[in-house]
């Protein structure tokens, strides 16, 4: 049985939108177009729930791809930014919410005591590349295929042919000369990463401790820390996006979690609580290497924006203690499991659902996925169908085989049976 959903209104505002906008969105994934169908158009959102213009109820699990770990208007939010707007919305000049968020931060984030804030994650990562290679004195970079690490030129690079490569421009655009100074490894391979280091005389390594662009990649056992090792061999410095982790699988990251401290740590999303803003710490003595206390520059007529601090200072105000956590990790477990049972009922086999406190993927492949070739490898158009059927049943989940499902404290039990109960009839749909 397939079901169908009252999509006029979208449909209405995306002709327009097609206009104005290219490809009638502001950023490519909310298009929809790898499952096959237009975006559609939110008005407004709830706790754990959002809204269509043509008001039909989701039960919302992209919240904003990462940033609203306390679910969508969360009071606390709602007021504190309301409150910061009415003295003022932007001042370019320091205020004390900045200093209270630095240290909050660095309170929480092991490899973190100092910070420089920046607007978007895009901007931190960029930033941090020059860091480290104004640190390095040294230019090319590693990364791992399948990361994304925001839209930065030098990083919009894909593997060539071969195990170690050069980047090629991953977009046209990019310059080859700068993609080249970009290697491209398979993430979780430790022999192409030692041979890697030993030929090439690095800035950073760069990784997303806890990949959650190529959907979620867990790290092989060990992975994290010959990373750590490598660097610390190689004299380059080890970069962690921890964009989406931070603050999420634990409260100081990923690297509390495993133990593994980078040498720069990238931050966004949940750090801004759902308004543009990112950051980039690391120790003091490199963190001093930034303009105006050092040599490196970078800056940002919004960067510390008061709205947004006040939208993160808020968001990690709701993460103290051990219950959010263990709420969260409780909530991202019956998740997984109804999502499991769901599939086994409607007799349909080839997934592997992987997931981490706040983080989640169900991959439509036989075998599990380590890489970003076996996550291309799954089979993508049961994924775009089994997403539109959710959709059709109130469910709103991640329009793409290459993202994560981002659980949050506003999910409900009551959330997780609606979402498990459409996740079974759409997989009845697709299943042989
Ligand atoms: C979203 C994301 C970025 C980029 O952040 P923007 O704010 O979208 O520029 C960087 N790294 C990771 C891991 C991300 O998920």
């Amino acid at each position: 049985m397939t079901v169908s959903l009252r999509d006029a209104r979208s449909a209405d505002l995306y002709a327009r939108a097609l206009n104005f906008l290219p490809g009638g969105v502001n950023s490519p994934v909310r298009a929809m177009r790898s499952i096959g169908r237009d975006p559609l158009f939110m008005q407004r959102g709830s706790g754990g729930e959002i809204f269509d213009v043509d008001e039909n109820p989701y039960v919302d699990w992209v919240c904003s791809w990462g940033p609203l770990i306390a679910g969508h208007a969360h009071p606390d939010i709602v007021a504190a930014v309301t409150d910061a707007a009415q003295r003022g919305t932007s001042f370019g000049a320091p205020t004390a919410g900045e200093v209270d968020l630095a240290e909050e931060v660095s309170r929480r984030v092991p490899g973190v005591e100092m910070l420089r804030m920046t607007s978007s994650g895009t901007e931190a990562s960029m930033s941090a590349i020059r860091l480290a290679r104004a640190a390095t004195g040294r230019t090319k970079l590693l990364k791992f295929a399948g990361a994304y690490h925001g839209h930065v030129d030098g990083l919009l690079a894909d593997a060539g042919s071969g195990l170690a490569t050069q980047g090629i421009p991953a977009s046209p655009g990019v310059p080859a000369e700068v993609a080249a100074s970009t290697i491209v490894l398979p993430w979780n391979d430790p022999a192409a990463l030692v041979a890697a280091t030993q030929e090439h005389a690095l800035a950073a390594i760069l990784a997303e401790p806890f990949p959650a662009n190529m959907g979620l990649v867990a790290p092989a056992e060990g992975f994290l820390e010959l990373l750590r090792e490598r660097a610390d061999e190689t004299g380059a410095l080890l970069i962690f996006d921890e964009v989406i982790s931070g603050f999420r699988v634990s409260r100081g990251g990923a690297q509390e979690l495993a133990g593994v401290i980078p040498d720069i740590t990238v931050m966004g999303k949940v750090i801004g609580g759902g308004l543009p803003a990112a950051a980039y710490g690391a120790s003091r003595a490199l963190m001093r290497r930034i303009a105006p206390a050092g040599d490196v520059y970078q800056a940002g007529t919004l960067s510390g924006n008061p709205l947004a601090v006040a939208a993160g200072l808020a968001t990690l105000a709701l993460l103290d203690g051990e219950r959010p956590y263990a709420q969260l990790t409780a909530t991202t477990h019956a998740l997984a499991d109804g999502l499991a049972e769901a599939a086994r009922t409607a007799g349909y086999h080839d997934v592997q659902i992987v997931s981490t406190t706040g983080l989640l993927t169900l991959f439509f492949s036989a075998a599990p996925v380590g890489d970003y070739a076996a996550a291309q490898a799954c089979d993508r158009d049961a994924h775009a169908a089994w997403c539109r059927g959710l959709l059709a049943r109130g469910v709103y989940a991640p329009a793409s085989q290459f993202e994560a499902w981002f659980p949050s404290l506003a999910h409900t039990p009551e959330h997780i049976e609606r979402t498990i109960s459409a996740a079974a009839a759409a997989f009845g749909d697709i299943a042989r």
